[in-house]
């Protein structure tokens, strides 16, 4: 298998910023990915996989690792009994065009969420009261000791986390679906993508949220809202105006102009409101918010 080097994963995210991966590999079946996984194990380098990179920054430096993405029949998507078995990087707008075409609804809700099957499981990604937990069966995970079907349960699905541990890659999930005509799964669809238009940039390059919610609270967006942060730039980057749990790839932004604004962001929410925001966004190579203390 081909290994590159120096791939710009600027390339691979979708707020388009962070610098070169020292190794990437781009396995298309479960050989090819085990291969790829001995590989890192003898090189000594870290795991890291991007599926979409819709939840991702990547440092201006880059990252010395083995950057996996995949492909492939790992990144095919099949109707099965009941439901879609989804290769870890089937994209989640394919899955949801096999299931409407199959008649199979339960994935509605993921139609604004621009990732993959395999992030959307590490994320357990979520929108409109719904997430990865009410749609998994199991998913089959890949690590240098071997590849095995998780269960549900013990992939420990809550909000915004899983038991997918760093080093590991969901290779393959199987998706519960329940039969529902697919004019029906159109419309919900349409509904549900107007609704997200009129809230948040989804013309713009950015990563998704860039905090999470707490429950009981303001919605961190409303949070920084109110410490009046729509629109603030900095560099290339800029608060969302539209809303601000989102920051836009405004003008060649770069990964550092991102986390000055995270930074000023918690630091305003902090003295503020007295809250402190945790990251959703996922780091890659040497980032870091500093800690209040
Ligand atoms: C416009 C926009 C709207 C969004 N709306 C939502 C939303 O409503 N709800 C929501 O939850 N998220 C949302 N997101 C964030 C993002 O789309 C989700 O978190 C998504 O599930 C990430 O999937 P991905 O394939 O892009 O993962 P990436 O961003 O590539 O990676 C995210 C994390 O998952 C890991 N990962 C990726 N693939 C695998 C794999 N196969 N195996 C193991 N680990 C893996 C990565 O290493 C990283 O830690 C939004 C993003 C954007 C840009």
């Amino acid at each position: 298998m081909n290994i590159e080097r120096g791939t710009s994963l600027s390339k691979l995210t979708t707020i388009g910023t962070g610098g070169p991966a020292s190794a990437l590999a781009r396995p298309r079946s479960l050989d090819e990915l085990a291969e790829a996984l001995r590989y890192a194990a003898a090189e000594g380098l870290e795991i890291v996989v991007v599926g979409l990179g819709s939840n991702l920054l990547v440092a201006d430096e880059g990252v010395e690792a083995l950057v996996i993405h995949l492909e492939g029949e790992l990144a095919a998507v099949e109707v099965g009994p009941t439901g879609l078995v989804a290769g870890g990087g089937a994209k989640n707008a394919v899955c949801l065009h096999r299931a409407r075409d199959a008649g199979l609804g339960g994935f509605e809700f993921a139609c604004a969420i621009p990732g993959t099957v395999g992030g959307g499981v590490k994320m357990n990604a979520g929108a409109y009261g719904r997430d990865w937990s009410d749609i998994v069966a199991r998913a089959l995970v890949a690590t240098a000791d071997g590849v095995d079907w998780v269960a549900l349960d013990d992939l420990a699905l809550s909000y915004r986390r899983s038991a997918v541990g760093q080093g590991a890659v969901v290779a393959r999930v199987e998706l519960l679906l329940d039969p529902r005509p697919s004019e029906e799964i159109k419309a919900t669809v349409s509904e549900l993508v107007v609704r997200r238009k009129a809230t948040q940039p989804t013309n713009k390059r950015t990563f998704g949220s860039v905090f999470k919610n707490s429950p009981g609270e303001l919605g961190a967006g409303r949070m920084l809202e109110l410490c009046g942060l729509k629109g603030h730039r900095i560099g290339g980057a800029v608060i969302s105006p539209k809303h601000a749990n989102f920051i836009e790839n405004a003008d060649y932004a770069t990964s550092a102009d991102c986390v000055a604004l995270m930074v000023e962001a918690r630091r305003r929410a902090h003295e503020e409101l007295g809250i402190t925001l945790e990251r959703e966004v996922a780091f890659v190579g040497a980032l870091e918010l500093p800690s209040f203390t």
